[in-house]
């Protein structure tokens, strides 16, 4: 790790920090956190700050209800919306037991196991993320209407776009707390706005996506307008997508572009697993009215040619250095998301894999009788809670406990 536990102490103390926010996730990727002085910072790394996970969506029904959060020293940011005297800075947790020992449904934990999995394996997942979102208007009371803020589209420019300036301030909030934005963009909807990020180690980019969403919230806010990540806040209108990037290395040697064999076979053990693991990357009910609406996908394929597929594999000059999985939104749990997408190319790696052969047809262009033999994503939770709960690749894993729990805990909610 970067950081030293000391290392963040001294900084606590040379940066006028009074508040420490102790963060983590509940089982739908959203934030929760308790504030510590610097007083406890010490204890927090040596114990761990206790909490009651009863409380926490997607925890409820956990026996071991003692848990205690210990801070990752890696992840210690300042918050920059916050008083820059007095400051406050954040720092994500992992979740232990009284005993020190990880808590079974850390999903942040799973997370890591599979990235020390990968690394046994010999290579290593980076990731970046495209994620889209609306900004609605407010009413008196400051909450959301469901009209949107502008009736701009698809790559529009100002007086169209009036997002303009506040992907301004969202993006350079994010630089200034060391997120890396690539582009900014007008989508297609009204009032809908995307940020892509540039591909860090698969944990780094999962905090921050936690961290990002956060960020948009609050800027959103402070300009008196709502930002919305539903899949699909409007019947009519194309949905929020969130377009996962990810490319593996060996000794820094990008492997889609040095190992075609192994990349192919971590691609297809995606495409073959589709449906065990859309669960854990659509985990809301409307999470199933975005599929085939617009540019969201619906079929099971992939291509290195156009932008409508489930899975792109893009070319630039001739080869790929990286695949784009278009399916998830940004309601999920994104350590649990990324971790379950790694497992099963992982499976396909470990399985020798074929890619099944690609599909270069635009999807507004596909007929019915192109479609009738495409296998499609689950159209309905109840089908992906199905595909999951039936699926040998997750019943036969090192990690059927943790996903199990998960698909319970979504299927009690439906
Ligand atoms: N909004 C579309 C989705 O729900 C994606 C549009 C795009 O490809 O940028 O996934
Ligand atoms: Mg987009």
């Amino acid at each position: 790790s970067q950081f030293t536990v000391e290392d963040v102490i001294e900084f606590i103390e040379e940066n006028d920090v009074k508040f420490i926010r102790l963060a983590f996730c509940d089982l739908y990727g959203i934030q929760k956190n308790i504030s510590i002085m610097p007083g406890e910072l010490r204890s927090a790394f040596e114990k761990g700050i206790n909490f009651d996970s009863f409380l926490i969506n997607g925890y409820e029904k956990i026996e071991n209800q003692d848990l205690f959060l210990k801070p990752d020293p890696d992840t210690l940011h300042i918050l920059p919306w916050r008083p820059q005297s007095g400051r406050v800075v954040r720092l994500y947790c992992d979740i232990v037991l009284a005993d020190g020992t990880p808590f079974a449904y850390d999903y942040r934990h799973f997370l890591k196991d599979t990235l020390k999995e990968c690394e046994n394996e010999g290579f290593n997942t980076r990731m970046g993320l495209k994620s889209e979102f609306y900004l609605f208007k407010t009413d008196e009371e400051d909450n959301s209407t469901n009209i949107p803020f502008d009736n701009g589209s698809y790559f529009d420019v100002a007086p169209n776009d009036k997002g303009e300036n506040i992907r301004r301030e969202i993006c350079l909030t994010l630089e200034e707390i060391g997120i890396k934005p690539q582009s900014s963009h007008h989508e297609r909807g009204p009032g809908q706005n995307e940020i892509d990020f540039m591909p860090d180690d698969v944990l780094t980019t999962a905090d921050n996506f936690v961290t990002y969403k956060n960020v948009v919230e609050n800027i959103a806010a402070r300009n008196g307008v709502f930002a919305s990540f539903d899949p699909m806040p409007l019947e009519d209108k194309p949905g929020n997508g969130l377009h996962i990037k990810m490319a593996n290395y060996k000794k820094g040697e990008n492997l889609q572009i040095t190992d075609k064999e192994f990349s192919e076979s971590f691609i297809a053990g995606i495409l073959n697993r589709m449906r065990d693991i859309t669960l854990f990357l659509n985990c809301r009910k409307d999470s199933y009215n975005r599929f085939g609406i617009t540019e969201a996908p619906k079929y099971i394929t992939w291509s290195s040619q156009n932008n409508s597929r489930l899975l792109r594999v893009p070319e630039i000059n001739g080869h790929s250095e990286h695949f784009i999985l278009r399916s998830p939104d940004s309601c999920i749990n994104p350590y649990l998301a990324s971790a379950i997408v790694i497992q099963a190319g992982l499976a396909g790696v470990r399985n020798k894999e074929q890619l099944p052969p690609p599909l270069d047809i635009n999807s507004r262009l596909l007929t019915e009788d192109r479609t009738a033999n495409l296998a499609t994503l689950p159209l309905t939770i109840e089908d992906a809670i199905e595909c999951a709960s039936n699926s040998e690749f997750i019943n036969n894993s090192n990690f059927k406990d943790i996903a199990t729990h998960y698909i319970e805990t979504i299927k009690s909610r439906v």
